[in-house]
């Protein structure tokens, strides 16, 4: 199938589902991101600022971008002109820049809490105790040119599904936890961003409300090891 008939088929079953969809457009090049547009589809996500930045330039200017990879804090300025959201705020310092950046520039940024759930040593992230702690400091109540949506989390990458949906439950559980504790007056934080090509299907049935699809639109990836984002 080709990328536009991905995007039509997967845009029919998520919004059955009232998922968002999310293209995640990491290595592939901006003709294939126009193909994905083409057949309707406005959020992409990118793991690497400089990429981003590249397709930006490059592409119709109304798509949304997510940056969904780990966000070093001094290329936080790049981005946050135009950036819609990041799912992969993994400390208060790195929410204080984003914040600092997006008050230049004159806006809110969206920003989702990066949670570790996976059974790995190489996945970023806040655990729960750390994202609590975050949601209490006097730092965070300072800030305005922020607005936390909700969570993102990345399963472990295994073939174990009871694994794998016990990780998007607790995901879950936290989620609707702390949206009663911290964010009962926000109807804003509505975001539960769990799934992967792999186990998006799996995370649906766990609450998910945006999926992450790589590789299922726009075939598999070379892998690399990215070291300078
Ligand atoms: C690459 C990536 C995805 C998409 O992966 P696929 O398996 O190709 O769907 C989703 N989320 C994050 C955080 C990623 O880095």
């Amino acid at each position: 199938m080709s990328i536009a008939d991905n995007i039509k088929s997967l845009k029919k079953e998520t919004e059955a589902d009232k998922v968002i969809l999310l293209a995640v457009s990491k290595t592939k090049p901006v003709t294939d991101i126009q193909e994905a547009y083409d057949a309707g589809q406005r959020l992409f996500g990118e793991n690497l600022v400089q990429e981003m930045i590249e397709k930006y330039d490059q592409l119709p200017k109304d798509i949304e971008w997510h940056l969904i990879g780990h966000l070093q804090t001094n290329k936080v300025k790049y981005i946050a002109p135009f950036v819609s959201m990041i799912q992969s705020v993994d400390s208060l310092k790195l929410l204080q820049e984003i914040n600092k950046h997006a008050e230049k520039a004159g806006r809110v940024i969206d920003c989702l809490l990066q949670i570790y759930i996976a059974d790995e040593e190489t996945k970023y992230g806040l655990g729960f105790d750390e994202a609590i702690e975050l949601l209490r400091s006097e730092e965070y109540a300072t800030l305005k040119n922020i607005r936390i949506r909700g969570l993102m989390g990345i399963a472990t990458n295994t073939d174990n599904e009871k694994q794998i949906k016990e990780e998007y439950y607790e995901l879950n559980t936290f989620f609707e936890g702390i949206k009663l504790s911290y964010f009962r007056k926000e109807e804003s934080f509505d975001i539960l961003s769990m799934g992967m090509s792999s186990d998006y299907k799996l995370a649906i049935e766990q609450g998910s409300n945006m999926v992450r699809l790589g590789s299922t639109i726009f075939g598999g990836r070379v892998i690399k090891h990215w070291k300078n984002n």
